[in-house]
């Protein structure tokens, strides 16, 4: 690691990723700053390797760097894309997570990013034209400059320790534990007596109504996606580390109430778990107070804002105990992402790309996808590297030049479609 940067991006996952590697594509030296051993966020890490949605009705309105390494994990992997439905509001793609993050990495390396692996921000100030950076490191706290910081945690973690402030809305999405389950046959079980059996456990306290998912406690639900993104863990706001404990132990918890209960009920005998996520998969934390914000009204009626930077498509999905609020959005509506709701209102030379950028819950119930995320990504990697090789604050990059640099690695730029 060097004494210095033009670009630091902390927290390489969905955004993170791709924040920098525009930036280190465009010429900046980048650094990224991860708490895993492993590129790739809750893609990787938390299980969910379905990125939406590059399509809104069969139009492509979201491409450049994140789209371009999906394409690759898929022909590494010798898989096709799936079919693009024009009749359908989004669409998503599978990506295998361990080639995804092996990718990342390679990519990064070859644009000439570093990647420091099992390091977090401690602390930051500024220091004449930088920020000066303390980073937790398994070997103790470690000094780092940079021109631009990316807050790409996913918590807008970075911009507490900077000293500005997030929105925590009064009710959080509920997290995810991602299980895989076998050892059964769907089609052979009796769901009428599984449920039955069920409540019995949630009326003894044994277990919760929200363990199954999101199907207001249907087991049946569980049993015939064998586990998968179900597992749903209400009111926790894993912002913190003693937050992610609690998501983690609740996560692990629920997975063992899940196995014991299965076991014992008939044609589940030889129910088992075969994998579990290693992190517990986190909608929602904290917003940043932003110099815009995106209000559900915004979103829904595609406003295309004057420093808009990308196009984000996806449902306004919000996952509430045990059950969805899921709204699609009609054909012809695209909306739109502002640089300003990357900024934290206040700051000078610090954005902010992925779920934690400023918005509304429903609006940022639907950006918050990986597709959305990346592209998001993408423009917070443009703007810094541009603003770090002027030495300007990011707002007095001219917001032309950054949707060239964007089209120039094949994004899509608000007005282009
Ligand atoms: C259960 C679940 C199901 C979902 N399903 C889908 C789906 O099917 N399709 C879809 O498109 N989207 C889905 N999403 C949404 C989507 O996956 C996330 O919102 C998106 O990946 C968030 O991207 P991000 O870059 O903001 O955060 P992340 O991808 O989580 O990246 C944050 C990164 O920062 C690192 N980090 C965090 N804090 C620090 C720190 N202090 N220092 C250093 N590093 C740090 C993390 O380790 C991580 O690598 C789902 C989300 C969940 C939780």
């Amino acid at each position: 690691m060097k004494d210095q940067y033009e670009v630091i991006v902390a927290g390489g996952g969905t955004a993170g990723i791709i924040a920098a590697l525009q930036a280190a594509r465009a010429g900046a030296s980048t650094l990224v700053v991860e708490k895993q051993g492993i590129l790739g966020g809750t893609m990787v890490t938390a299980g969910i390797s379905y990125p939406s949605s590059f399509h809104a009705y069969g139009k492509q309105i979201i491409a450049g760097i994140g789209w371009e390494l999906c394409l690759q994990t898929k022909r590494e992997t010798g898989e096709d894309l799936p079919e693009i439905n024009p009749q359908s509001p989004r669409s998503g793609l599978s990506v295998n997570p361990a080639v995804f993050a092996a990718l990342a990495d390679e990519k990064l390396l070859e644009a000439g990013a570093e990647i420091l692996f099992h390091a977090m921000p401690a602390g930051v100030c500024r220091e004449d034209n930088f920020w000066k950076l303390t980073l937790a490191t398994k070997t103790g706290l470690q000094e780092v400059k940079g021109k631009i910081l990316v807050d790409c945690t996913g918590d807008a973690n970075l911009v507490s320790l900077a000293g500005f402030p997030v929105r925590i809305n009064p009710e959080l999405q509920a997290a995810t534990l991602v299980v895989q389950v076998s050892g059964y046959e769907a089609e052979k079980l009796d769901y009428q007596a599984i449920q039955a059996a069920f409540e019995k456990e949630v009326a003894s306290g044994r277990m919760r109504w929200e363990d199954p998912g999101w199907s207001r406690g249907k087991f049946e639900f569980f049993l015939r996606h064998y586990g998968g993104n179900r597992i749903h863990l209400p009111g926790i706001n894993a912002r913190t580390s003693e937050g992610k404990s609690i998501a983690e132990i609740e996560g692990r918890k629920a997975m063992l109430r899940i196995l014991r209960f299965c076991r014992k009920q008939p044609g589940l005998e030889s129910f088992r778990i075969d994998w579990c996520a290693p992190e517990c998969g986190i909608r929602e934390t904290a917003t940043i107070v932003g110099k815009k914000f995106i209000t559900l009204a915004d979103y829904e009626t595609g406003r295309v804002w004057e420093d808009a930077v990308c196009y984000s498509c996806y449902a306004v999905d919000i996952h509430r105990s045990d059950h969805t609020v899921f709204r699609n959005f009609p054909p012809g509506v695209y909306p739109t992402i502002p640089l300003g709701a990357m900024l934290p209102a206040g700051s000078t030379r610090l954005i902010v790309a992925g779920r934690c950028i400023s918005g509304d819950w429903e609006a940022s119930s639907s950006y918050r996808v990986e597709a959305s995320c990346m592209a998001i990504g993408q423009a917070a990697g443009a703007a810094a590297a541009l603003a770090a090789q002027a030495g300007k604050e990011i707002e007095e990059v001219p917001i032309e030049k950054i949707r060239e640099l964007l089209r120039k690695h094949g994004a899509i730029v608000p007005g282009d479609i």
